[in-house]
């Protein structure tokens, strides 16, 4: 089916992948073929994936187990999905990328942040940073998942004023460069092949991007510990000293921080799409809760009281897949602003904090166990209602839209 005829087809209630979480039937913006691909990845994570996630939560491990055969799906630009290249270059609609995340962060929000990681956050990076040339040679590997890459921004003195703050430094000797300093909060680095690492050039002030080899001199991970939120997700903190990157794995299209924030628009939209998965996932593991569980002879379903609490659920669930697939074609048809994507992130992380705190609700003292799966995404939430531009940062990106006045004091 084409995707123009899709868009009018409402989807046949008995083959729906999203019945309830999908109020008004988003899914019919995406063709068969999408929706197979998108079944196939649900059959493998309800399989091998969620019997899993409590376990490997509790021991704060990812479970690796999961990372070839989720490869293995070739869901970042599937064969069978043959349209025209989008607005990024890509053979897979937005659409598509957007429901592919939905569908990970439905079923857990590090299986989301593990897979965007390389798919949205590095692939960025490659997509926007490099040159013609260098897009030639690594895309097809970024795409298969061969060459394994993080984005390496945040510091440890330096989070929502990276712009301006930004320290680790890059020095440039013949026909390579030297980097030295630290990064924090980089998600996958210890598995990763190289790490896109951003640095100030010391001659001109600029930062510019730097694909380092994750085993390169110089370069040390420790893992972030004691994380209470996106547990099975490992997070590492870097630090360089004196790292050795030959020019020819500098990103030669980056060559300053409005680069870097050409990034971060498109990464901010795969973030709103984690933050309404997320809210989807905790919607129908609280649906399923008060439906079985009863109290004073009934099912907890049955409650007026519950009633309203699944109503503003579901209510928040569908502003914010309305939201995102809005934006979402927007951004296909090549059109991205800054505050377009921080409204999204912003607005459907606060309804993901409503909606979790909801489903935890209805849960009662269940709801802080990881037996039920609504504990696991209300504590997940909390980490990405911070990453990828916390709150207020999104918000300042839209005062700044809407007045014209910038309020960063830096
Ligand atoms: C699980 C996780 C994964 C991450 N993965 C990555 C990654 O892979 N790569 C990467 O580069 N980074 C990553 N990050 C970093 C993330 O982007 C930062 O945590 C985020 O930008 C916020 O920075 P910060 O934590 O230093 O908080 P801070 O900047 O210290 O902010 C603390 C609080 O102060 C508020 N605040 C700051 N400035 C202002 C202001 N001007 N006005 C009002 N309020 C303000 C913030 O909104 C926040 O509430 C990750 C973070 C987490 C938690």
């Amino acid at each position: 089916m084409s995707a123009a005829t899709a868009e009018q087809t409402p989807t046949a209630e008995k083959t729906r992948l999203y019945g309830l979480c999908d109020y008004y039937d988003a899914e019919s913006l995406l063709t068969e073929e999408e929706r197979r691909v998108l079944g196939r990845l649900r059959s493998f994570l309800d399989r091998e994936a969620q019997p899993l996630l409590a376990e490997y939560w509790e021991r704060g491990e990812f479970p690796q187990q999961l990372a070839q055969p989720l490869i293995d799906l070739d869901l970042m630009e599937p064969g069978e999905l043959t349209g025209a290249a989008g607005a990024d270059g890509s053979l897979a609609r937005g659409i598509y990328q957007g429901f592919r995340i939905f569908e990970l962060a439905r079923t857990d929000a590090s299986l989301a942040t593990w897979y965007t990681a390389q798919a949205g956050l590095f692939r960025t990076a490659i997509r926007v940073g490099a040159s013609a040339e260098q897009q030639a040679e690594w895309m097809p590997k970024v795409t298969d998942f061969s060459l394994k890459g993080v984005f390496s921004l945040t510091e440890p003195d330096s989070g929502s004023d990276i712009a301006g703050g930004l320290s680790t430094t890059a020095r440039r000797e013949g026909d390579s460069w030297v980097l030295d300093g630290a990064k924090r909060w980089i998600g996958g680095a210890a598995t990763a092949d190289v790490l896109a690492v951003f640095a100030r050039d010391v001659a001109d002030g600029q930062v510019k991007a730097f694909l380092a080899d994750r085993d390169a001199d110089g370069v040390t991970l420790e893992k972030i510990h004691g994380k209470t939120a996106l547990r099975m997700m490992q997070n590492a903190h870097i630090t360089l000293d004196g790292v050795r990157v030959p020019e020819s794995m500098r990103l030669h299209n980056v060559n300053s921080f409005r680069d870097v924030a050409a990034m971060l628009r498109a990464m901010r939209s795969d973030v709103a799409w984690i933050a309404t998965g997320v809210q989807a996932g905790a919607f129908e593991a609280a649906l399923r809760y008060v439906t079985e569980r009863r109290q004073f002879g009934r099912p907890l379903g049955s409650f007026q009281l519950v009633q309203e609490k699944l109503a503003r659920m579901l209510g928040n669930v569908t502003a914010s897949l309305s939201l995102v697939v809005r934006l979402t074609e927007q951004q296909s048809r090549g059109f991205y602003r800054d505050q377009d994507s921080a409204l999204a992130k912003m607005q459907t992380s606060l309804l993901m904090r409503e909606t979790v705190a909801l489903a935890r609700e209805v849960a009662g003292g269940n709801g802080i166990t990881l037996e039920s799966d609504v504990a696991r995404f209300h504590a997940d939430a909390e980490a990405v209602y911070s990453y990828e531009g916390t709150h207020e940062i999104n918000a300042l990106i839209v005062g700044r839209a809407l007045t014209g006045e910038s309020a960063f004091t830096r």
